[in-house]
């Protein structure tokens, strides 16, 4: 729990073929002891990654699904994934609430948080994405956007969680935050969850906004940064693996 997390998130890539090739090149990396990898494909090929990634000796690597549904049991919601089906093909941690998640399919707090709870019912980890716009921070509104969004956690009793930063602005566009933004938001991160779940709770917070081989070190330098999310720079090996090294 103590090493630093670096979960690529492939959000809509992938095919059967690449995806071998990637996970298999994963696999023979050199031990990394302080770091936990993580992959986030599609849903349809998460049990192609899991079980690819099941005879790792040397590195733990996790299956991360990018999604679950807001219903708990099984039933007539055409379309849908549970998380206990999440959990019977063998992943580890669940994104929830992701900004392309609130872009482009109106996703709110409310359903965030029947996630969060069907992911935690079944066992699994959720990892919630926060993060402010761009004109929430030229605002000066991103501590509030961001606490607003975290008041999914309240009153939940657990300390399975983690959580990841990615200011919207920065997803995708190149422009990653400053080092005294990222710090200042992971410590009020902390201090937030702290308030809503209590002082037992034992969380990750991760970055996420175009982290790459070259800013990677800088960014996992900055107290409270336990780990990356990695979007376009997770889907090359040699991309994805030198952010891996920055970890160590
Ligand atoms: P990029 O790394 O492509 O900016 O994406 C970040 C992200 O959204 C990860 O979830």
């Amino acid at each position: 729990w103590q090493q630093k997390w670096v979960i690529g998130n492939w959000k809509m890539n992938g095919q059967l073929q690449d995806n071998n090739a990637l996970v298999h090149k994963l696999r023979s990396l050199p031990e990394h002891n302080n770091v936990c990898i993580g992959i986030s494909p599609p849903t349809v090929y998460l049990l192609q990654v899991h079980q690819a990634v099941q005879i790792v000796l040397k590195n733990k690597i996790f299956t991360c699904a990018q999604d679950v549904s807001r219903f708990a049991e099984k039933g007539a919601y055409t379309g849908e994934v549970s998380a206990e089906m999440m959990k019977d093909v063998g992943v580890d941690i669940v994104l929830i609430g992701h900004s392309e998640r609130s872009l482009y399919f109106n996703e709110k707090n409310d359903v965030q948080r029947q996630k969060i709870e069907n992911v935690l019912k079944v066992g699994l980890i959720p990892l919630l994405c926060v993060g402010e716009s761009l004109k929430e921070r030229e605002d000066g509104r991103e501590k509030e956007a961001v606490a607003y969004q975290l008041s999914v956690f309240k009153g939940l009793k657990t300390q399975n969680f983690a959580v990841a930063y990615e200011p919207v602005w920065a997803i995708g566009t190149g422009k990653v935050a400053t080092k005294e933004q990222i710090a200042d938001m992971h410590q009020f991160i902390y201090d937030e969850i702290l308030s809503l779940c209590g002082n037992d709770a034992n969380i990750r917070v991760l970055y996420g906004g175009s982290v790459n081989d070259k800013n990677a070190a800088e960014i996992f330098s900055v107290p409270h940064v336990d780990g990356a999310l990695v979007g376009g720079a997770s889907l090359k090996y040699d991309s994805f693996t030198a952010i891996i090294n920055a970890a160590q």
